[in-house]
Parts: structure tokens; C-alpha cells; sequence
């Protein structure tokens, strides 16, 4: 039986507004398929997490506080990261984790944290701790030859710019920064987004996006999810859709 092997970083400190949600839809998505999971964990401390046979990277959104806990630890993980990424295994970042994979993270208080340096973006948070971009938000992505519209909810004093090649353009909410038109950061094997929500609870399609990609990567042959049983998701989206996109 196939299988996908996801390395979860820090679940127990980057999990705001439900963030692990997104292993669990992602497993879910696939045993749907026939597709195996096994979830592989890195706790701050730990000295050993194999990377080897993983797929999928993720990690969750986090405060100031949990950043600044984990920035060394994550720069201890440096070579292993990159080595990942160059070979092509698929990074899924919230908030905090796509932070933390630029080149730094300012905070409020003015005090820099240093990213791993994946990726050029940047991010400075305004010193006023009561700027902060919060509210619910909606951007329009392409997923293969298809627009989509994802949906999510937004919370952060983190203004990111130097941002290349955006995830989404903004329809409704923020984005990278207040009243941006671009949204997160995206690569073919990146997305990296401030959606929390869980962000592919409400947004099915993109996790199908990331089978696809890990499976066609692992298998060599084109992997197309077989459709299952959207009808509540599909649901729930019209209405947020409905709701959020409303002229005012
Ligand atoms: N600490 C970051 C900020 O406020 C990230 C917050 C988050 O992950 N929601 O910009």
C-alpha cells in the first residue's frame, strides 16, 4: 500500500486556532484514497528526527513568545531542512512556521529572530502590539489549471514583504501586510500562507493538491485523488464564500 510520511514540527507549541487540524485532514484525505500515513514529530530538543523518507513538512503558527523558544532549534535543523527541500519534499507552513522559514522574524518589541533563511521574505511587526492584521480571509490561488478560493482566518502583528512569487491575491482581509494585495508564499512544492482555519479543513482542494504532488513525487506516475464526499465542506464554503466576499 502507498504510503506518506509527514514530519509535524513543534505540534505541541505551533498549534494556534487548530493548526494541527491540518495533519489530521491531510491523513484523513488519504486514507480516504487507500493512501497510508505515518506522522513523524520534532519536539523542541529533540537531537535525532530522521528526515529521511519524509514527504511532507509542516509546520503550524505560533506567538512571538513560542518563536523565539524554537529559533534556535529550528537553525539546528538547517542542513537537514534544506536538503529536504532541495529534494523536492512538499513544505506546508502556517503563520509562525512561514515566519520562521524566511530570512527573519522582527517583533514588537524590535528584537530580531533569526529564520532559517529558506526563502528572501522578510518580516517586521509593527511596534505598536495593537497593529495587527485579524479578521477572517479569503484569496484566490491557482491549483494546477484551476482558480480557488481559500479561506481562512488571519492573526498577526508580522508584516511580510520581499515576497516573490505570493500564494493568493487578497479578495477580502490583509494578507502578507495591511491591506496587501499578495498573499503568503508559494512554491511548487511550498505553500506557506497566514491562513489558519485549520486552513484544509475549509479548503479541501488544496490538501488534494498536496497528495497529488507527494504521491506523483513518490510513485513517478501522475496521481490524480480519486473525488470523495465533499458535500459539508462544499456547503460550508458557499456560505463562507457568501458571507465573507459581500459587498459592503
Ligand atoms: N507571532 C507572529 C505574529 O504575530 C505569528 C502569529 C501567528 O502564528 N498567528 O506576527
Amino acid at each position: 500500500m502507498a504510503e506518506l510520511k509527514i514530519l509535524h514540527m513543534y505540534p505541541s507549541m505551533l498549534d494556534l486556532y487548530g493548526d494541527s487540524g491540518n495533519v489530521e485532514i491531510l491523513r484523513y484525505r488519504c486514507r480516504m484514497r487507500g493512501i497510508d500515513t505515518t506522522v513523524v514529530k520534532h519536539e523542541l530538543g529533540d537531537r535525532d528526527t530522521d528526515l529521511s523518507g519524509v514527504d511532507i513538512i509542516y509546520l503550524g503558527g505560533g506567538a512571538d513568545y513560542e518563536q523565539q523558544l524554537l529559533a534556535d532549534d529550528l537553525l539546528g535543523m538547517t542542513d537537514k531542512i534544506k536538503a529536504a527541500y532541495k529534494d523536492g519534499v512538499y513544505f506546508l507552513m502556517i503563520c509562525g512556521g512561514y515566519q520562521l522559514m524566511g530570512q527573519y522574524y522582527k517583533d514588537s518589541n524590535g528584537k530580531k529572530i533569526p529564520g532559517l533563511g529558506l526563502f528572501d521574505y522578510h518580516t517586521t511587526a509593527s511596534t505598536n502590539k495593537r497593529e495587527r492584521c485579524i479578521g477572517n480571509i479569503v484569496i484566490e490561488t491557482q491549483l494546477g489549471d484551476k482558480r480557488y478560493k481559500v479561506i481562512g482566518f488571519e492573526n498577526h502583528g508580522g508584516q511580510t514583504t520581499n515576497v516573490k512569487t505570493p500564494f493568493g491575491r487578497v479578495l477580502a482581509g490583509n494578507g502578507n501586510e495591511f491591506g496587501s494585495s499578495s498573499e503568503g508564499y508559494s512554491e511548487e512544492n511550498v505553500t506557506a500562507t497566514y491562513l489558519h482555519g485549520p486552513l484544509l479543513s475549509k479548503n479541501p482542494r488544496l490538501a488534494d493538491k498536496i497528495i497529488a504532488y507527494c504521491m506523483t513525487r513518490k510513485t513517478g506516475k501522475e496521481y490524480v485523488p480519486a473525488p470523495i464526499n465533499d458535500k459539508l465542506e462544499t456547503e460550508c464554503r458557499k456560505v463562507l464564500l457568501e458571507r465573507l466576499l459581500k459587498k459592503k
